[in-house]
C-alpha cells in the first residue's frame, strides 16, 4: 500500500463521503481496503471546477472530450474483482482518463501502469499524480487495446473503456493467475467480465458480473486540446 497524503488539498464535507461510502456497502461492496480507499480520495480533484461539488455522488461525471470519470460504484466494484485474488504488484489501466481510477490503484497495489489515447486528459491526470504526491505510477499516450508489453505480465488489467470484443493481447499480458476486469459490448451497454488465467496456461476462466455502461475503446491517439 503506497499511502498518501491527502492533507492540504481541500476537503469536502466528511459527511458527504460517508454517505458514498454507505451507499457503496448497500450495493455490495465489502472490500474494506477498496471502501478505506475511497473514503480518502479526494474524487473532486478529478474534475473540472464547475463540477467538483458532484464528486460524492454516485454518478458518472463528464471530463471533456466526450469522456467520463466512472460511477465511484464501478470503479469499487472492479478495484474489488481485481484485488479477489490477493495482492497485486503490477497492474495495467487502459484509459487513464481523469486519473481517478489510476490513483485509487496506486494505493492498492505495488505499481500501476496506465496508458490513455487521448494527449490533453494524459496531460491533466500527471498533474494531478503530482500535485497528490501519488507514487508507483507509469502513464503512456497509447492505444491500449495492445495493452503494454514492455511491463508485461501483469498481474491484473482494468479496462475502463469498453471494446466490442475481448482484446486477445490484453489475455497475453496476463501472468501467472492474472485477472482482467473489463466491460464488453456495445455503445449503450456493456457486460462486465472478469476474465482468469488458469495458472500459467492458455486456459481462461471466464464469468459475466452485471451490465454496465462504458465509453467505447477506440483505435489510435488524439492529440488536440
Ligand atoms: N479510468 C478513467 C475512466 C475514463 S473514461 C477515470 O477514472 O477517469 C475511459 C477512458 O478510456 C477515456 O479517457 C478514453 O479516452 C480512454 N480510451 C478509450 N479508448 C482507448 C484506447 N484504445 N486506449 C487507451 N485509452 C482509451
Amino acid at each position: 500500500m503506497n499511502s498518501l497524503d491527502f492533507s492540504g488539498v481541500g476537503m469536502t464535507s466528511q459527511r458527504t463521503r460517508e454517505r458514498l461510502i454507505t451507499r457503496l456497502q448497500a450495493q455490495g461492496i465489502n472490500n474494506q481496503r477498496v471502501l478505506d480507499t475511497i473514503r480518502v480520495t479526494p474524487r473532486h480533484l478529478f474534475l473540472d471546477e464547475a463540477l467538483a461539488h458532484r464528486a460524492y455522488e454516485d454518478t458518472a461525471l463528464p471530463i471533456g472530450f466526450s469522456q467520463t470519470l466512472s460511477q465511484p460504484y464501478v470503479v469499487a466494484r472492479m478495484t474489488e474483482l481485481l484485488l479477489a485474488r490477493g495482492s497485486l504488484n503490477k497492474v495495467l489501466e487502459i484509459g487513464t482518463g481523469s486519473g481517478y481510477q489510476t490513483t485509487i490503484l496506486a494505493q492498492l497495489v505495488t505499481e500501476v501502469f496506465s496508458v490513455e489515447r487521448i494527449n490533453p486528459l494524459l496531460v491533466k491526470a500527471k498533474k494531478r499524480f503530482r500535485k497528490l504526491g501519488a507514487t508507483g505510477i507509469k502513464v503512456k499516450l497509447s492505444d491500449g487495446s495492445h495493452g503494454w508489453e514492455e511491463h508485461a505480465p501483469f498481474d491484473g488489467i482494468i479496462g475502463t473503456a469498453a471494446p466490442q470484443s475481448v482484446p486477445t493481447e490484453l489475455l497475453k499480458q496476463l501472468g501467472v493467475d492474472g485477472v482482467l476486469v473489463i466491460p464488453i459490448g456495445g455503445l449503450n451497454k456493456q457486460e462486465l467480465r472478469l476474465i482468469k488465467r488458469v495458472g500459467d496456461t492458455e486456459q481462461f476462466d471466464e464469468e459475466t458480473i452485471e451490465t454496465v455502461k462504458f465509453v467505447p475503446l477506440l483505435s489510435g491517439l488524439t492529440y488536440a486540446d
